[in-house]
């Protein structure tokens, strides 16, 4: 994951480092390979000329020996002696100088044998000579032993050079080669160097902006947050661990009469000091549960806050735990609210709940009594028809139209009782007064009564209806009369709610233990948003009155719950508007009676 600290990597900063001084340490050692390759150069070039100088001694003391040996004349030894001084600290200079080389002390130690060889030589021939043997002295030098040896002097020095030369060339190339190793890994390490701190530039100036960033949006989420704490409708209080206050918003500041400053570093239940609305003792504050046990702790119901200057106030209150990153508890956020205006509103929406049940028990009581009142003159109405029919003289003048208005009149009347009849059964099923009288009976002889009582409706709008039974017989525990309403209604409204010469479908089955029937029309359809309302009290689709067709929007109420009374259900299917309805009833199927 990218660092957002602000801090410059610091893998990449110790593998800096690490290039750098191992490049420098490289760089260093072959520095130091150059310097002693040229200090051996220096000393090879110096063992050369070493070499030349003792030959050229040696030279030197044979030339003062000759001129000795020719001349007589004792100036000559002078270079002899010089030489002869000179030598010892030359040999010792060039022994120190080829010391660390075995082959060349191996070779030093030959010259320095055969030098002494010619020293021995020069110092006979000499001593002859002073002795006054000349001519012993001469036999020695042309017996040429002294040549061979000066010879031998010679390819010893010049071997021991050409051992120098090739240590020289080989150093050169070493040298070469250290002075291109310390360019080269001094070039590499500044180049390594140079990339891995312009990455770790690139990489800090990255995480510093990222950082930058990070900072500003917790900023703004922290301006978020202190705005959206000021402006809420609710109360807040955050604590710490110790459930000691550290934060009040505007509204908790409001409630507990407590300033944010004078709350900060107060323990909480000084600041929100709760008491139950009835026992009037102290609660459990939730803040110390959620702190307590980790977890959200909802809403308590019954809550009273008494602020610091004896406000009281009903409350709901809910906390939830602040937790760390490690997931440790860090504090707690106290939320609550004054629900005075709600507790008001509640107790106006009982209130008037009361009222309205009181309302609906009361126009219960006047449909009633309204019903039955109704019912009291159509009873003697319906008899004086009956009596005005019989005593009618079988001809006379207006005989016609006597007869015309007595059965229109007869079946305004019918339909005056069927209606408060219906008005009757709905005040006492919502009374629970409505009692079934139940016996085991064959649901095809219910149907069919029903299709009988809606026949007139049926034939008067030229409806064809279709009834399809099972050849088997439908047993069912139900009261015939209340049953068969159900039905009736059923057909009636299929007739009523289809425009003329439409069809009706009347059929049952029994599918496992439950009887289906299914009433079916051609019909002027149900809107969908209407299907779930019709079946409550008063509810009809077109409330207009040309187009109710004289009902009071009670029978399906009727019909469900008849339906219910048998242990049954009744729903509604349309496809809308002009589709036609189809209500189907369901009853539990009963055994044949034994
Ligand atoms: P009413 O017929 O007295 O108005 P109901 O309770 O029997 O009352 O029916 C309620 C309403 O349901 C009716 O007003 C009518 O709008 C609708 N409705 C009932 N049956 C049908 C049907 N078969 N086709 C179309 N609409 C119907």
């Amino acid at each position: 994951m990218a660092e957002h600290n602000g801090r410059p990597p610091t893998g990449a900063i110790y593998l800096t480092l690490a290039v750098l001084i191992a490049g420098g340490l490289i760089g260093y050692m072959n520095v130091r390979r150059l310097d002693d390759n040229r200090r051996l150069v220096s000393r090879t070039h110096e063992v050369a000329e070493s070499l030349e100088t003792l030959l050229s001694t040696l030279k030197d003391a044979e030339t003062g020996q000759r001129g000795y040996l020719l001349s007589g004349t004792t100036e000559y030894l002078e270079p002899y002696q010089a030489a002869l001084s000179g030598l010892s600290a030359e040999r010792q200079h060039l022994a120190a100088l080829i010391s660390d080389n075995p082959a060349q002390v191996i070779a030093l130690s030959g010259l320095n044998t055969r030098i002494d060889a010619k020293l021995d030589e020069l110092a006979q021939t000499i001593g002859l000579m002073k002795r006054g043997d000349k001519p012993g002295a001469l036999a020695i030098v042309n017996a040429g032993s002294g040549k061979a040896t000066m010879d031998g002097v010679r390819r010893d020095v010049a071997g021991m050079k050409r051992a120098e030369m090739d240590l020289a060339q080989s150093r050169d190339r070493e040298t070469i080669a250290s002075y291109r190793a310390a360019v080269a890994s001094i070039a590499l390490a500044t180049f390594v160097g140079v990339l891995l701190t312009g990455l770790v530039l690139y990489g800090f100036r990255r995480n510093l902006t990222q950082a930058q960033i990070a900072a500003r949006l917790l900023a703004e989420e922290e301006e978020r947050l202190r705005t959206t704490l000021a402006s809420i409708g609710d109360a807040v209080i955050s604590t710490d661990a110790d459930a000691n206050v550290t934060f009040l918003n505007p509204v908790a500041e409001a409630l507990t009469a407590w300033t944010n400053a004078d709350a900060a570093g107060q323990p909480l239940s000084q600041v929100f000091n709760i008491v139950n609305e009835s026992s009037r003792l102290a609660v459990e504050n939730p803040a110390i549960r959620a702190l307590r046990d980790g977890v959200i702790v909802g809403l308590a119901n019954h809550t009273i806050l008494i602020a610091k200057d004896g406000t009281e106030w009903p409350i709901d209150d809910s906390a939830a735990p602040i937790r760390s990153a490690d997931g440790s508890v860090a504090g707690c956020v106290l939320v609550f609210r004054d629900i005075s205006g709600r507790k008001k509103d509640e107790e106006a929406l009982q209130r008037m709940a009361a009222n309205l049940a009181d309302a609906d028990r009361r126009k219960d009581e006047f449909l009633a009594t309204l019903a039955h009142e109704l019912r009291n003159p159509l009873a003697p109405i319906r008899t004086g028809l009956q009596l005005l029919h019989r005593m009618r003289p079988s001809h006379g003048p207006g005989q016609k139209e006597d007869d015309y208005i007595r059965r229109m009149i007869e079946r305004q009347t019918d339909h005056l009782v069927r209606l408060v009849d219906d008005l009757m059964d709905v005040s006492r099923i919502t009374r629970g007064v409505l009692e079934l009288r139940k016996k085991r009976v064959d649901l095809a002889a219910v149907l069919r009564d029903a299709v009988e009582a809606a026949r007139p409706i049926i034939e008067s709008k030229g409806h064809q209806l279709t009834l399809t039974l099972p050849p088997t017989p439908m047993f069912v525990d139900a009261d015939t009369t209340r049953l068969g309403q159900v039905f009736t209604n059923l057909l009636n409204n299929a007739a009523k709610y289809s425009e003329r010469d439409g069809r009706i479908w009347l059929a049952a089955e029994r599918r496992d233990s439950t009887l289906v029937i299914s009433v079916k029309d051609t019909g002027i359809g149900i809107p969908s948003d209407m299907l779930p309302k019709i079946f409550e009290m008063f509810a009809q689709v077109d409330r207009s009155l040309e187009r109710s067709q004289g009902g009071l929007g009670i029978g399906l109420t009727l019909a469900k719950r008849l339906a219910e009374m048998h242990g049954g259900a009744l729903e509604a299917h349309s496809d809308g508007p002009g589709q036609g309805s189809e209500f189907v009833v369901r009853l539990p199927a009963a055994l044949a009676p034994v």
